[in-house]
């Protein structure tokens, strides 16, 4: 058995059958190849900034360590940017910022890989990868064969597509191509990226000004997994039917929220939970962190069944106090 615990960033104890990196697009088909129809259950993990390990994996965990980066200028207005499934997301957002190219800046310092980007639709400060994804490039988990998926095949939706559902553990997703901006647009109006430019004293942002303006938000809001165990938001934000949201603000008036997809109305979960009770409450390994109720913490010398445990509780709770069920955000193996 080999120890993955170095390889989630809740830092729990857990342990695969054996590991395997894989260096290139033919090294991957081959290994499938090699597989064929085996009962050897394979999980792809990438920087594991998404994944729950609530017990040991009965099989072998396969890192895509692919590293290539290509930048390809398709028209005045647009360069094609291709990177393997390997690339750690933050360093490639550095590469194209620094390049001018716009489109990534406002996901700066999300943790992972490039591979799961497109599994749940990162985003953050008013931006989703789906909006400068062209091309997703996968192999068939069952044959090696290489397929790309259009950005409309992939079905992205808010934190979501076709590979977290219907695909689920169907393609091994092997590199992305990313349509990027020659002369950015920017998208200030989120959050506070306005006010900590102008902190910054920066008067006609840049790509590489948006960028350093969420990495100093980011760290100033959000724990360090590498000092406390987290996943970053634990749960989605649930959305609800516009009259489930009337009601409820009729109860609670400073409920925050926001138009979500599809004339729903989005609430955000933190919210919730603070309102629930338990921001910063703390059991002996596991807590919901102090300063963001989303971000559920693995303090040390816990399991992953405690911290599942922590979340199914407040699950129940705002369910019970506010009539919403909140869904993981956190893929729980
Ligand atoms: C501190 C912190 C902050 C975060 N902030 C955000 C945020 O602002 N916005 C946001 O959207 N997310 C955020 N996240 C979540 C996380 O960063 C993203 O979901 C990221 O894309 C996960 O990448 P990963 O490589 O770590 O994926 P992993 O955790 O390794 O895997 C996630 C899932 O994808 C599958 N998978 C991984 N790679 C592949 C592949 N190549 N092919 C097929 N399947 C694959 C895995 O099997 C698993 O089901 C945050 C996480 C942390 C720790």
């Amino acid at each position: 058995m080999v120890d993955i615990a170095h390889l989630n960033t809740f830092g729990l104890r857990a342990h695969a059958r054996s590991l395997v990196q894989i260096h290139s697009v033919a090294e991957a088909q081959a290994f499938l190849q090699a597989k064929g129809s085996g009962n050897e259950p394979v999980l792809v993990l990438g920087g594991g900034s998404n994944v729950l390990f609530t017990k040991d994996w009965p099989g072998t965990v396969v890192q895509l360590c692919l590293q290539e980066v290509t930048f390809t200028p398709v028209s005045e207005a647009f360069t094609d940017v291709y990177a393997g499934a390997g690339v750690v997301w933050n360093n490639l957002v550095q590469q194209t910022v620094a390049r001018g190219l716009g489109g990534l800046e406002n996901l700066t310092l999300i943790w992972g890989w490039v591979g799961a980007a497109p599994m749940q639709n990162i985003g953050a400060y008013g931006a989703e990868v789906k909006d400068t994804i062209t091309q997703v490039h996968t192999l068939d988990a069952a044959t090696g064969q290489a397929r790309i998926f259009s950005n409309a095949e992939c079905a992205f939706g808010y934190r979501d597509s076709v590979f977290k559902h219907t695909l689920k553990g169907k393609y091994w997703i092997t590199g992305v191509t990313f349509r990027l901006a020659n002369n950015p647009r920017l998208n200030l109006n989120y959050g506070d990226i306005r006010k900590t430019l102008d902190e910054m004293e920066v008067n006609e942002p840049t790509v590489q000004d948006v960028s350093r303006a969420v990495a100093a938000i980011r760290t100033s809001k959000l724990p360090d997994p590498r000092q406390e165990g987290n996943a970053g938001s634990f749960f989605k934000n649930p959305e609800v039917a516009p009259d489930i949201a009337a009601a409820l603000q009729a109860r609670h008036p400073l409920m925050p929220n926001y138009p979500g997809a599809g004339g729903l109305i989005k609430i955000p979960a933190g919210w919730l939970i603070e309102q629930a009770g338990w921001k910063g409450h703390r059991r002996p390994h596991v807590g919901v962190h102090p300063r963001q109720a989303l971000v559920l913490v693995h303090y040390g010398g816990g399991t992953g069944a405690e911290l599942l445990q922590l979340a199914q509780d407040i699950q129940a709770d705002v369910s019970a106090k506010f009539g919403i069920t909140l869904s993981p955000e956190v893929n729980i193996l």
